[in-house]
């Protein structure tokens, strides 16, 4: 999962993409980078860290012409080297740099497609993604991103700069990572959510379409093309967990799908004859959820649990390891609002269950009375391949073990976890991508890819465990 912004202006773009990619640091906390183009040549800046420690002044101003593109990068393939940072830049046939939200599910068969013809540098499918545009481009954009679509399994919403052409944005035939077009005067902008639009002060034209393809041309010309025919199937997760919740997605405002998945969770609750006296979000994600589900069981809301802001987003850390020791300095109790008291956490997700355990301990030492835990997201039982940090079997708790097992794993009184049906109520019951709850996958995904998705993963894991290592 990662943050993609692109913007063709009249003025300088640097600053504004720096802006949006501010924004967009929550989905993507492992590297920054802005790629700009003058008319004449391409400026890059990239690295590993944060938006605000990678741009900085100098660079920004170094970063010159009226058509960029950004990134914020959330490994979910390759090793996060410096490498792996995007945006990624091609100077054949002509001059195209590329930026990428999304997982490529065939990325290692596309790999080796490319055999000697090309030569890699980083183990990201974004430059699998570039080089395949690049060898397939002779002047029309359009073709190009039609042979991706072809050649293509899994989420892509993909931002290419090409020299003497424009700014060119596609989307999946399943349109399952977020992307929205907008505009400010002569000022064209696409991005991963609508919230950089709103902060930017540019207005929403349209989210791409499945197999979409815009460009803005150097002139400022737009021209929409569909690539590919599709239907939707939007990752319901973004609602639940990803994406900031001023944001609107495909038309459904993220805050709101949280309030209803607070609605859906509450019937749970009464259906159990659960009574607490205190709802405590787990911030900040499920703040919205806790407060419909408060209201709708007539039980006071409370914060309970204070975050430290200046500590990074924990389901998007690398390794169990490092979530463990980020969510001891990250969440501390509010010890009045919890102590002697039956406490209902609410949380959005449980994937490994390490985060929650660790959450419950925090809550349990400031003497809570009991502890409820209510989830807005139904069990997740299947790996994710569209680009969300989830992509083996074994690294999910709710796989092998029933509610009452991971009940007992967590050391809650009760575990309440969204139906699936409560989840459909909420969000929407056509036009979604569940797989991970339900195991229905959008796209077509072989045996072989799994494997080859899980070795990869494995021997990432490895990788990363012994980076930590070094800076314990
Ligand atoms: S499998 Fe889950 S996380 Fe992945 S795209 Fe589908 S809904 Fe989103």
């Amino acid at each position: 999962m990662c943050g993609i912004i692109g913007i063709k202006g009249n003025d300088e773009v640097a600053k504004e993409l720096f802006v949006g990619l501010m924004a967009l640091q929550h989905r993507g906390q492992n590297s920054a980078g802005i790629n700009t183009y003058d008319g004449e040549r391409f400026y890059s800046k990239k690295g590993n860290g944060l938006v605000s420690h990678v741009l900085t002044g100098n660079s920004l101003k170094r970063l010159r012409g009226t058509i960029g593109i950004g990134h914020v990068r959330y490994p979910t393939i390759g090793r996060g080297d410096e490498e792996d940072a995007q945006p990624f830049l091609t100077t054949s046939p002509v001059g195209i740099s590329v930026v990428h939200n999304g997982n490529i599910v065939n990325y290692f068969e596309l790999r080796r497609s490319l055999g000697e013809k090309r030569y890699l540098n980083s183990f990201c499918d974004t430059e699998v993604i570039l080089n395949i545009f690049a060898d397939n481009f002779t002047n029309d954009p359009f073709e190009a991103g039609r042979v991706i679509m072809d050649k293509t399994n899994g989420a892509y919403s993909i931002l290419a700069v090409v020299s003497g052409v424009g700014l060119f944005a596609f989307r999946d035939p399943n349109a399952i990572r977020p992307f929205v077009f907008g505009r400010k005067g002569e000022n064209y902008i696409f991005t991963s959510e609508s919230v950089v639009l709103q902060i930017l002060g540019y207005n929403i034209i349209k989210d791409l379409a499945p197999g979409e393809g815009i460009l803005v041309d150097e002139n400022g010309r737009v021209t929409q093309k569909m690539l590919k025919k599709g239907s939707p199937r939007h990752c319901i997760f973004e609602y639940i967990y990803f994406a900031r919740p001023e944001s609107v997605l495909d038309g459904l405002s993220v805050y709101k799908a949280r309030l209803s998945l607070g609605k859906g969770l509450a019937k749970e609750v009464k259906r159990r004859g659960i009574r607490p006296d205190v709802v405590v979000p787990i911030p900040d994600t499920s703040r919205p959820t806790a407060i419909a589900l408060a209201e709708e069981i007539g039980v006071p809301y409370r914060e309970g649990l204070i975050k430290n802001r200046y500590i990074l987003r924990t389901f998007i850390m690398s390794t169990d390891d490092e979530r463990m020791r980020h969510i001891k300095y990250k969440l501390n109790p509010l010890i009045d609002e919890l102590k002697g008291k039956k406490v209902l956490l609410v949380d959005d997700s449980i994937v490994r269950g390490t985060t929650s355990r660790q959450i419950v301990r925090v809550v349990k030492n400031a003497g809570t009375k009991e502890i409820y835990f209510a989830i807005s997201a139904p069990p997740i039982r299947n790996p994710c391949y569209y680009g969300i940090d989830m992509q083996t079997r074994s690294e999910l708790i709710a796989r092998e073990k029933n509610e009452d097992e991971i009940r007992d794993i967590l050391k809650v009184d009760a575990l309440i976890y969204q139906t699936l049906d409560g989840l459909k109520e909420a969000i929407g019951k056509e036009n979604f991508c569940r797989a991970c709850f339900d195991g229905d996958y959008p796209t077509k995904i072989k045996g072989k890819e799994i494997l080859e998705i899980e070795e990869k993963r494995k021997r990432l894991t490895q990788t990363r465990k012994v980076g930590a290592g070094l800076f314990m």
